[in-house]
């Protein structure tokens, strides 16, 4: 490709709503162009990126087995009302009518419409397994469309879908997905995390999210340096630390000082009380009252200590804490407890209200909680003496430090943007679609599914964001939009430079080098800032003085400093460079 052919769009200036750097970044080289709300053009620079991240995910898809077909974007609103989603999808499901008055939907994903496909086609376990993919466009009217491509409302998508006899066949299927995915990111050159996700909302089995790691990521990962370990914030546990079975046999409770009323007016929070009792926050223990799942119990009390957060997706796990997780207004927290929020504590509370405690709090000893009466906190309390232990159950947020649950290491906490999820379904759509094959015996069996997604266009930002100075974009060889970028100087004033760039230009592509010539009639420094921004990781210049000594001189976009090579040898040390 030749820039003075090329639809070239660099920009120096930012889009007022291109907060992330990937979006910048994107814009100014050129990469994407906004029509309206989470709907992009993709130019010419943009698109071979693009069609770059689809080669990969589609070999790595090929190499398993799987079968590219391709399925219309509109849809009939029939198969959605099948499964139901065609209420419970939300507001984010584009409906749209036919001239007819018809009712369809833009596509936001393909389950309905290939549950439907196979039930025409598979009738017999010899088909089986069967497993399909396609790259295709989807729409979700996202409520906050936002991060240019990386939260879109129209986006490119490679969704997949299997077929298997049994649920241990699924699992074989799912984990070649498992290891294909890896290779795709891997491939990418992406640093990722295969990360455990909720599979409450559509049921099913197993389910893993792949992120990209980045602190510009909406998702709260926490992970495990030593091992595998990784899952979403909301998900993530931890291995509790030992303690000492009976810690009071350790103290010597009948010197320590009693428990004690003490004045606190106006100090409602953890680190107030903290600091008017000269305490840490982990010698206070914190109780949160919530509502509850059964008609004897509306009202649960949860004890943290103070220094941790509750996890409100852990706790409505609890048979006893309603779900969807609620708390109790202020005003309803004054009227059970007789006293002001911020005064509740576990000592004679009143009314039948279960205390279900987090396993820290069952190594505290001597801390402080509230007395349940306004402006008073109770210090040195201590479990059994003054208190029974509650019920022990997995309330809190991890934190950086926490012991992994394999045991492995400590957890560290870090951002993440889902680019890949995977999921067992099992029989969900193929139950309520009626998706069924004949098995061996000639008994009719229900379809164990799973379904894949890579979000193909989310991943070039995502790429970016891993991949950047502050000079530009810095492409991996497999995903740059050209690996060679070639800048004569003097293109249009030197016969001898441009006779020769013009046939190393010819040797390059004839090698199979993806090279672009810069033969714009730009100043050298226009050309140098644009081949930066736009990321091209090996870099060639020409001048007369190289050109004498029959020489180029090479940099790589990573490096400060610039080889010469000779003219002779330069497609031998380009394909040496080029790492696919
Ligand atoms: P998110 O939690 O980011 O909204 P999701 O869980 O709704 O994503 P899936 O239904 O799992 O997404 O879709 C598969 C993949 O499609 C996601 O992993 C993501 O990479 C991509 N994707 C989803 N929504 C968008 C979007 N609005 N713009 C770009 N890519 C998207
Ligand atoms: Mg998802």
């Amino acid at each position: 490709m030749r820039f003075s052919e090329f639809l070239l769009a660099t920009l120096k200036e930012i889009p007022q709503d291109a907060e992330l750097i990937s979006h910048q970044l994107m814009y100014r080289a050129g990469m994407i162009r906004k029509l309206g709300a989470g709907l992009y053009t993709w130019m010419p620079m943009g698109l071979r990126v693009l069609r770059k991240v689809e080669h990969i995910v589609r070999e790595e898809m090929n190499k398993i087995g799987a079968i590219e077909l391709l399925m219309p974007a509109v849809q009939p609103a029939e198969l959605w009302q099948e499964t139901n989603r065609w209420e419970k999808f939300g507001p984010q499901l584009l409906k749209i009518k036919d001239r007819n008055d018809r009712d369809y939907c833009f596509g936001p994903t393909h389950e309905e419409i290939i549950t439907d496909l196979m039930r025409r086609e598979l009738n017999s376990y010899k088909q089986l397994p069967t497993v399909v993919y396609q790259i295709q466009t989807k729409f979700r009217d996202e409520i906050r469309p936002r991060f240019g491509v990386m939260r879109a409302r129209e986006f490119l998508m490679k969704d997949a879908y299997s077929f298997d006899i049994d649920t241990a066949k699924l699992e074989i299927t799912y984990a070649k997905f498992y290891q294909a995915y890896c290779a795709i990111f891997k491939r990418l050159g992406l640093k990722y995390r295969a990360v455990l996700a909720d599979t409450g909302a559509i049921g099913g089995n197993a389910s893993h999210e792949f992120h990209v790691l980045a602190d510009s990521g909406e998702d709260a990962i926490a992970y495990c340096e030593q091992s595998d370990y990784a899952a979403n914030v909301e998900l993530a546990t931890r291995l509790e630390p030992p303690i000492p079975a009976q810690i009071n046999a350790l103290l010597n409770l009948a010197s320590a000082p009693a428990k004690k009323l003490t004045a606190t007016p106006g100090i409602t929070s953890v680190p107030e009380q903290a600091k008017h009792m000269g305490l840490m926050p982990h010698q206070i223990l914190k109780t949160l009252l919530v509502k509850g799942q059964t008609e004897k119990h509306p009202v649960v009390a949860l004890l943290l200590r103070g220094d941790h957060e509750l996890n409100e997706i852990k706790a409505q796990k609890h048979p006893l804490v309603a779900s969807p997780f609620e708390w109790v207004s202020p005003e309803a927290v004054s009227h059970i407890a007789k006293c002001l929020p911020g005064y509740i504590g576990p000592i004679g509370l009143v009314g039948d209200i279960p205390l279900i405690g987090d396993p820290d709090v069952f190594a505290l000893a001597n801390f402080s909680c509230g007395a349940n009466q306004s402006d008073y906190h109770y210090i040195n309390v201590h479990w059994e003496r003054d208190l029974p232990l509650p019920e022990k159950f997995d309330l809190r947020k991890v934190i950086e430090g926490d012991l992994s649950p394999d045991g492995k290491g400590t957890l560290r906490l870090c951002r993440g943007i889902e680019v890949g999820h995977i999921f067992q379904l099992g029989e969900t759509y193929s139950e309520a679609m009626g998706l069924k094959v004949l098995d061996e015996r000639g008994k009719q069996l229900v379809l164990q599914m799973g379904s894949y997604g890579i979000g193909v266009s989310r991943i070039v930002a995502a790429s970016i964001e891993q991949h950047h100075d502050e000079k530009g974009i810095i492409w991996p060889d497999a995903l740059a939009p050209f690996q060679v970028i070639l800048l004569p100087m003097n293109y249009h004033k030197s016969h001898r430079i441009r006779e020769a760039i013009d046939m190393l230009y010819q040797k390059l592509l004839n090698l199979g080098i993806d090279t672009v010539l810069d033969d714009r009639k730009e100043r050298p420094g226009v050309m140098f800032n644009d081949a930066e921004l736009i990321g091209i990781p090996h870099r060639l210049v020409l001048g007369e003085r190289s050109l004498d000594a029959g020489n180029i001189e090479y940099q790589h976009r990573t490096e400060s400093t610039t080889q010469h090579i000779s003219l002779e040898t330069i497609g031998d040390f380009l394909i040496s460079k080029i790492k696919l």
